[in-house]
């Protein structure tokens, strides 16, 4: 009968063990998409700080073309004062003018602005392009390292199948159906007595039980109902 339980044991262990790999293999493929998610909003994070540098060099240029017009427009106004009849028409070309030259000063300081907002923009762009892309890699070769796991995932899987198979071959067909009703109702079929206590429920077997498992018959512990096994030892 020691055979028995220490087979019936190497399934209960096996099975544990198939159990967690099976969690595992349905979990990475959760965890792959998570880190791959993360991965392009870094990516994300980039794409969105160059928009911003590129935004706000257009707003730069299309400011110092307006200043080339402003400059133009003052310079044929200034041109037309030589030609001008009247003190009407001088004055309204020395407010035309004016007004040139007030929109040209108030442009070369937002022009100031604007390289000044390009300039920490780029800075900007710099470190978020090292951070990001480092924090992106990070986690590509996270999911990629996930890959590989599930590899060794799906392997050990077989091995466990194969393993359960031989085991299975060592049972008779009602200790197999017992043991997979236990499993199925309580996730794992099998305890061990320790100090003539179920290690699975903690509550106490009966002296006659652990006498009979010790001598080798097979019971089931009163309260759980799971397989006893002791250690012979
Ligand atoms: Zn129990």
């Amino acid at each position: 009968m020691g055979d028995l339980k220490e087979t019936l044991w190497a399934l209960g262990v096996c099975d544990e063990m198939a159990g967690a790999l099976e969690r595992e293999r349905t979990q990475i493929p959760v965890s792959i998409e998570e880190l791959e998610r993360k991965a392009q909003v870094a990516k994300d994070v980039i794409a969105q700080e160059r928009n911003t540098l590129e935004e706000t060099e257009y707003t730069r240029r299309s400011k110092e073309g307006e200043l080339q017009d402003c400059e133009a427009k003052r310079s044929k106004f200034q041109g037309q004062s030589a030609m001008v009849k009247t003190n009407v028409e001088y004055t309204a070309l020395l407010n035309e003018v004016d007004g040139m030259t007030a929109r040209i000063s108030q442009l070369e300081e937002e022009i100031l602005l604007s390289m000044e907002t390009v300039d920490q923009v780029s800075a900007r762009l710099k470190t978020v392009e090292i951070e990001q892309t480092k924090l992106e890699q990070d986690l590509l070769g996270q999911a990629q390292g996930l890959r590989e796991r599930m590899e060794v995932v799906k392997q050990e899987l077989a091995a466990k199948d194969t393993e359960r198979a031989e085991l299975l071959t060592h049972l008779s067909p009602d200790i197999v159906a017992n043991y997979q009703r236990l499993r199925g109702a309580r996730g794992q079929a099998m305890a061990r007595i320790e100090a003539h206590i179920c290690a699975a429920c903690h509550r106490q077997v009966p002296p006659e039980t652990v006498n009979r498992v010790l001598a080798g018959e097979m019971h089931t512990c009163p309260s759980c109902l799971r397989i006893l096994l002791v250690d012979d030892s």
